[in-house]
């Protein structure tokens, strides 16, 4: 009997290590079925070794890989319940659309009736049945990576991993083929694990993210709790745009920061002891009016430059320590002007300052 509530992928004190260098150190990570899964990070940090170790391409140095609860450390590759789409689509250029898709259910002997109803569901589910007899080289890339994706999902895998299979396309391509992974997610009931450097993508699609970095990672939550809660300043700089402003707690709820801003912050923290922690506040958050009493902190600082983005306007601020500070303009500030090296004080509510610690920023 299927537990649902029993991890489909779970990386146990994972390490790999290549000669001296550790690409992955001590992962615990645990995928829950039906879930779209990404893990984000940037180049290096370790995500596609952690995919190819789900895969069975490669092994952990340290630790266990389990698949639905049972040590996959020695299962070859292709008796795991896993596929692969790789950003490249990988195709058999001399091969049609339709072979290429029918050949997984071709390896395993399916009956040729069966085989031709399966092809052409897989590729209405992304809406390429009309383009059955044509080879991969006619067809554009967002049309190849529909294909591959038919490819992966006709054998009716538990988990697809997705190794930033949208890298290769243009910018609106990218989002069409966005909404198309999304809707097929939903529709098939396969647990999703996707890799990615882009951090937009990873908010928009999943329903869980991991953040990594150097192979260590930093972070597991939902969209929402990466976003609003970062728990380290580099998962703060990483995902979106965030002013981390260095300093220490000088109580619970007591911010300082070396440049002397006094902030009040709405959770306690447990990072007293530390020497250096962060607040971390988000852009979109900051005032320059200070008519709403919930704005109690102020940040002073001198305007350095706008940078006008068409739906809002960005705002660069230094203040004393140096740092700078990004506010985007927001309609109830009005359009205000500043001149360069103009003070300017900020406002924002202790409900908006997040404190983090320091790691690898
Ligand atoms: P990218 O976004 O650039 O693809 P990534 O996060 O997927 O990066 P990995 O490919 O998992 O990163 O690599 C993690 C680290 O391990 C990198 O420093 C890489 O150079 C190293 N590495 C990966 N494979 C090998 C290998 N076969 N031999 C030696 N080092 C390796």
């Amino acid at each position: 009997m299927i537990n649902q509530e029993q991890a489909v992928v779970e990386l146990r004190q994972v390490s790999k290590r290549f000669g001296n260098y550790e690409a992955i150190k001590d992962l615990n990570l645990s995928i829950r079925r039906g879930e779209f899964f990404s893990i984000v990070g940037p180049s290096g940090c370790g995500k596609t070794t952690t995919l190819k170790m789900i895969a069975g391409f490669d092994h952990a140095t340290e630790g266990a890989v389990y698949l639905s609860g049972t040590s996959a450390n020695h299962i070859p590759p292709y008796k795991r319940n896993v596929n692969t789409v790789f950003q490249n689509y990988a195709l058999f250029p001399h091969m049609t659309v339709y072979d290429n898709v029918a050949y997984p259910l071709k390896l395993r002997k399916v009956p040729k009736n069966e085989i031709r109803s399966r092809v052409i569901e897989s590729m209405k589910m992304v809406s390429m049945d009309p383009f059955l007899d044509r080879s991969p080289n006619q067809l554009s890339g967002g049309q190849k990576q529909r294909v591959a994706l038919a490819r992966a999902l006709i054998s009716k895998p538990e988990v697809l991993l997705l190794d930033e299979p949208l890298s290769a396309l243009d910018f609106h391509l990218r989002q069409e083929m966005q909404r198309v992974l999304k809707h097929l997610q939903r529709e098939v009931d396969i647990t999703f694990v996707y890799i990615t450097h882009d951090q937009g993508e990873a908010l928009s699609l999943s329903d869980r993210i991991a953040v990594m970095k150097n192979g260590v990672l930093h972070q597991v939550g939902s969209p929402e709790e990466i976003y609003e809660m970062p728990q380290t300043s580099f998962v703060a700089g990483f995902i979106g745009k965030s002013n981390l402003i260095k300093g220490r707690m000088e109580g619970p709820t007591h911010f300082v920061s070396d440049a002397g801003l006094q902030a009040m912050t709405n959770e306690a923290s447990d990072l007293s002891g530390e020497p250096h922690v962060y607040i971390s506040v988000r852009p979109e958050k900051l005032r320059i009016s200070k008519d709403d009493e919930r704005y109690i902190n102020r940040l002073s600082a001198v305007f350095v430059e706008e940078t006008y983005y068409g739906a809002d306007r960005e705002l660069t601020f230094r203040e004393a320590g140096g740092t700078h500070i990004l506010m985007k303009q927001q309609k109830d500030d009005g359009n205000v002007k500043f001149s360069e090296g103009e003070s300017v004080d900020l406002f924002f509510r202790p409900e908006d300052a997040v404190i983090v610690k320091e790691w690898g920023s």
